[in-house]
């Protein structure tokens, strides 16, 4: 078997790539372990508009279940921020749906696609990549690629088969838990989130409606005290709702890995760490990078030049329209990290007070001069 492209991975990353690479002339296989795509989920399924505008698709109420108007954040004292609009704009999708829909597009485009097929090792001549073994119902095949992508989560054994570094390690990950829970009266339009050590130790825990009462209720943290299926518990437990799915999952939260290409190879998504940090947000930024790769691996094929060297042109754009603020969502991160409960909520009270998008000067030297430690914190927010 012999294809331009080899897409592992068959989800978000991988499907997105896998569009872009059959559009643009490519030959691609895309191979998914496990039987069917977009199951099980590992998502709150919140994204923004920017998802559809990148794989140039239309929000269908096929897998939309909830369009997001804005949000309600809770500082630990029960301090109130409530952000209409902008940034906090967005959808819930469901993922089981949406992930299947974006493969039936990648057919549509022309990929060939393998369910219950795992990856188990690369192919290699002259150190560069040129395709995949696989296990398919217990039987062990060679794939011949000219570009392999690897779009194979958080867990990715792809990319380190072909020498690179994409250890994540519990100090890297962020740990999640999330029930999808039915009875909760929550308004179907707003996300919620609330922070605190005792709620979500270095992370924070939300409620994504998904209209009809049922919203995806979960809790992101990086500590390694207690799971986040403990903090999950806790969080729920005075809730007058029932889970119906558990979710449980790490998020590359600390920055994109340090290289994601070598000879004959491009990382994507979870696996490449491209991540935000601050928020554990992935869709978006996955689907913007698996499109780059798509493009790049479709031209390598055009020029036929496989090389590290052609095909680092996918770092560099991705690194150019997306790294910039991925370095500022871990510095935010790395902010919340440092904060104890007291500091949130003071920092709540204050920015309560103000409209964000205009913070005066007087009001910032005025907060400072009574709360000294937040001198460096708010020069580096604002
Ligand atoms: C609990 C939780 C909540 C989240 N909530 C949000 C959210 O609300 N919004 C948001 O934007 N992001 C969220 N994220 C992050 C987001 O889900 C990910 O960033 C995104 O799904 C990454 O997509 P991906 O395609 O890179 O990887 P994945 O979705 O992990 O897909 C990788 C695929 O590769 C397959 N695979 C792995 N190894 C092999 C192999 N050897 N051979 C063949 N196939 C293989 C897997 O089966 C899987 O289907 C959340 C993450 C978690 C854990």
């Amino acid at each position: 078997m012999k294809y331009d492209v080899v897409v592992v991975g068959g989800r978000i990353g991988g499907s997105s790539a896998s569009i872009f690479a059959s559009r643009n002339g490519a030959e691609v296989l895309m191979i998914e372990k496990n039987q069917e795509i977009g199951t099980p989920v590992q998502c709150a399924e919140a994204t923004s508009s920017r998802t559809f505008k990148t794989l140039e698709i239309e929000p269908s109420p096929q897998y939309i279940r909830s369009e997001i108007k804005g949000a309600d954040i809770y500082a630990p004292d029960g301090t109130h921020g409530h952000l209409e609009g902008g940034y906090a704009e967005g959808y819930i999708l469901e993922r089981k749906v949406f992930d299947k829909q974006l493969a039936i597009e990648a057919a549509k485009a022309g990929t060939e696609i393998m369910v219950k097929t795992r990856v188990k090792n690369l192919l290699k001549k002259d150190g560069q990549v040129c395709g995949v073994v696989a296990k398919h119902m217990g039987r062990s095949i060679e794939i011949k690629a000219d570009v392999v992508i690897a779009a194979d989560g958080v867990e990715s054994k792809v990319a380190q088969m072909a020498g690179l570094n994409t250890n994540q390690t519990p100090k890297t990950l962020g740990s999640c838990a999330q029930y999808e829970m039915v009875g909760l009266k929550t308004d179907p339009h707003y996300l919620k989130f609330y922070f605190g050590q005792k709620i979500a130790p270095k992370g924070y825990a939300w409620i994504f409606p998904k209209g009809d009462n049922v919203a995806n209720v979960g809790v992101g943290i990086r500590s390694n005290t207690e799971t986040a299926y403990y903090y999950l518990k806790k969080f729920t437990s005075s809730m007058d709702a029932t889970p119906v799915e558990l979710n449980v999952g790490g998020v590359p939260v600390s920055g994109p890995v340090e290289k994601t290409y070598t000879d004959g190879l491009m990382i994507v998504g979870d696996a490449a760490g491209q991540v935000e940090p601050f928020t554990g947000g992935g869709v978006h930024i996955t689907a913007h990078c698996g499109r780059v790769a798509g493009e790049v691996a479709a031209k390598a094929v055009e020029r036929e030049d496989y090389s590290g060297n052609f095909l680092k042109k996918y770092e560099k754009q991705w690194k150019n329209e997306i790294g910039k603020d991925l370095k500022e969502s871990l510095k935010y991160r790395k902010i919340l990290d440092k904060l104890s409960d007291e500091e949130i909520n003071i920092l709540a009270q204050f920015l309560k007070k103000q409209d964000l998008k205009s913070i005066s000067k007087m009001s910032m030297l005025g907060f400072v001069k009574e709360y000294p430690q937040f001198l460096k914190l708010l020069k580096d927010i604002l």
